[in-house]
Formats: structure tokens, C-alpha cells, sequence
């Protein structure tokens, strides 16, 4: 009988307790012994690894976070601590390994996997949606929701106060939160670091818009932008005339109860990792591309530089004046 551990590294996401419950279930189901490693590599290091049963993961499925702690870790940085990472894993007899992380999280992955071999699958899991090779990653309809709910609820105040609200969202260097987010609540502006932009092409337009009888403003910009939030409150405030105000969302993003899609995807993305270690696939990540899942290799995944899709940026083209 094998053994099977889990982990989840770097940023946390709302789905990873319903990837641990379907884990613990399907490991169950196909004889194998289901392993918790706590607070991702750094458990690792500590041999912080429990075996889990079906009752550690009853009434977590409606919860976000994970059940046992992500991390980030300097120390599996260095090869030394990895050494005894794998150390930790040979004491349990764990054999295989699921990985929920970001690109960092199959970085040090990769890595481990060329010294050690311990074979593994990887499930995308960033709000960010920035993995290369796969079109999604888990959490990110949860966090896309919470931004709808969140603007949703600013416009309300920007209509009755006359204001622009600049809205800022996470992603780091991606702006895939803010452009679909952009998209899907009508705003007026959306600055992305994949799009370079001129304020003063808006400038007219915006003024005129007033005129007509504009209330308010919604801009949505991503966290990896040139400017800081304040500096285009600034400029609402200077250049168009409209009193202004920055909302940063934060980690309120990466919270909440994982929607329906995200549980279905922890689900679906679970059952086929497990099934990919289990036909003999070593060092893999498993991806979501064009409505089907398939298995690209680690090396594929961690070291391609992620691009946001085109079509999304155009749509953006279309919508806002161009540069
Ligand atoms: P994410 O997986 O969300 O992108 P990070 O980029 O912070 O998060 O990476 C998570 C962890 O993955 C790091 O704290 C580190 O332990 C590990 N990691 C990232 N890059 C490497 C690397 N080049 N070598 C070894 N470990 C790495």
C-alpha cells in the first residue's frame, strides 16, 4: 500500500479545503494512506507530516484557507534542507506527493524533484491566475466574486457621493484580476502592467462624460501597475475634477468560502493529480486548458514565462482609448 502526502506552499487560496477533503477521500478510495504535510515546505523540513483521516476533513469543505497552514520558506531554498526534506519523507515511506502552490511553489519544486526524484503532481493554486500552461488556477472564481461583490457594494457609495474610486486588486506583475474584474463590473478604467497607457488620452473624454451627466468613476487597477493607486486618485481629482478615493481590496481577495466552481475545480483537479501519480506520471502539473485537463511537466510549467491571454487585453483595447 502507498503512501500519499499533500501540502499547500505560498499564497493561500479559497479551495484548498475542498482539494484536501477530495484528497483524503480518493487516496482512501484507492487504498493508499493520506498524508498531511502542515505549513507547505517548511513541514517538510520539520517532518511536520500527519497521517489524515476522513475526520480531519469533515466541515472544512465550506471553508477558505487551508486546514493545514501554507508557508513560504526560505530554508527549502538551500539544498541542505532539502536533503532533509526528502529525509522526512523517506521516514513515512511517502512516495508521492501533491503540491497546491503559485509558479514560486513549482520552482522549488522542479528543483526537488531533479536531486531527489520524489514524484509529485502539482495543482495551480494562485488568485493570480499566473501559471504558465494552464488557463486556470484554483481560487481565482472565488477571489473573482469577492471583487464583484466588493465593487458592487463602492458603487453604490461612488453614485450617491459623486466620486471616482480607484480600486486596486492584487496579482503582482499579472493583471488578470483587474481586467476581468474591469470587464464584468462595467468600470470606466482599467490599467494593467501587460497594457502601457497615458492618462492623458482619458482626459477629455472623462471631462465630457461629466458634462453629460456622470456621476461617478470606477477605475480598476492591478497591484503591478508603473503608478501607485494614490497617484491616480491624484489625477481624477487634478486632472478630471471629481473628488477621489483608493480602495486597496487585499487579502481580502484571497479569503471567503470557496464558490461552487472552485470546489468542483478542487474536485476535478484532485481526482486527476492522483490519477496521473498513480498511471505512472513522475514530476508533473496538472493544467486546465480549453475546458480539459492535461499534464505538462514540471519543467514545462515552472519555467515558461507566464503571458496573459491576448484576447483579454484586446477587449480592454476595445473598451479604453489606446495609447
Ligand atoms: P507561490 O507558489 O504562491 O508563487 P512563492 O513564490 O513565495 O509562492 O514560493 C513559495 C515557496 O516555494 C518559497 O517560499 C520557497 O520555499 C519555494 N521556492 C520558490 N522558488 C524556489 C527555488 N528557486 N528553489 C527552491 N525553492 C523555491
Amino acid at each position: 500500500m502507498s503512501n500519499i502526502a499533500i501540502l499547500c506552499s505560498g499564497g493561500d487560496v479559497s479551495g484548498m479545503n475542498p482539494a484536501l477533503k477530495h484528497f483524503v477521500e480518493y487516496s482512501l478510495q484507492k487504498g493508499m494512506t493520506p498524508y498531511f504535510v502542515n505549513d507547505g515546505y517548511e513541514g517538510l523540513i520539520d517532518n511536520n507530516i500527519k497521517e489524515a483521516t476522513y475526520k480531519d476533513v469533515s466541515g472544512i469543505i465550506n471553508r477558505g484557507g487551508t486546514k493545514i497552514g501554507s508557508a513560504r520558506s526560505q530554508r527549502f531554498m538551500q539544498k541542505e534542507y532539502r536533503d532533509i526534506a526528502k529525509k522526512s519523507l523517506d521516514m513515512l515511506n511517502i512516495d508521492m506527493l501533491v503540491v497546491l502552490g503559485g509558479d514560486g511553489s513549482f520552482r522549488g519544486m522542479d528543483i526537488f524533484y531533479k536531486e531527489h526524484g520524489v514524484k509529485f503532481c502539482g495543482i495551480p493554486s494562485t488568485i493570480d491566475n499566473d501559471i504558465s500552461g494552464t488557463e486556470y488556477c484554483l481560487g481565482v472564481d472565488t477571489a473573482l466574486n469577492i471583487i464583484k461583490t466588493s465593487i458592487d457594494a463602492i458603487r453604490d457609495t461612488a453614485a450617491s457621493f459623486k466620486r471616482a474610486f480607484v480600486i486596486e486588486t492584487m496579482g503582482r506583475d499579472c493583471g488578470f484580476l483587474a481586467v476581468v474584474s474591469a470587464l464584468t463590473s462595467g468600470a470606466e478604467l482599467c490599467l494593467i502592467p501587460e497594457k502601457e497607457y497615458d492618462l492623458k488620452c482619458y482626459e477629455n473624454s472623462f471631462k465630457e462624460q461629466i458634462k453629460n451627466g456622470r456621476r461617478y468613476f470606477i477605475a480598476i487597477v492591478a497591484e503591478g501597475i508603473k503608478d501607485d493607486s494614490e497617484t491616480i486618485a491624484q489625477w481624477f481629482e487634478e486632472k478630471i475634477g471629481i473628488e477621489s478615493r483608493v480602495s486597496t481590496l487585499g487579502h481580502i481577495q484571497r479569503g471567503g468560502n470557496p464558490s461552487v466552481y472552485d470546489r468542483l475545480m478542487a474536485y476535478r483537479f484532485v481526482t486527476y493529480a492522483i490519477d496521473g501519480l498513480l498511471s505512472g506520471k513522475t514530476e508533473s502539473v496538472i493544467c486546465y486548458t480549453k475546458s480539459d485537463f492535461l499534464y505538462k511537466s514540471i519543467d514545462e510549467v515552472a519555467n515558461t514565462p507566464f503571458k496573459l491571454d491576448s484576447e483579454l487585453i484586446s477587449f480592454l483595447d476595445e473598451s479604453q482609448c489606446i495609447s
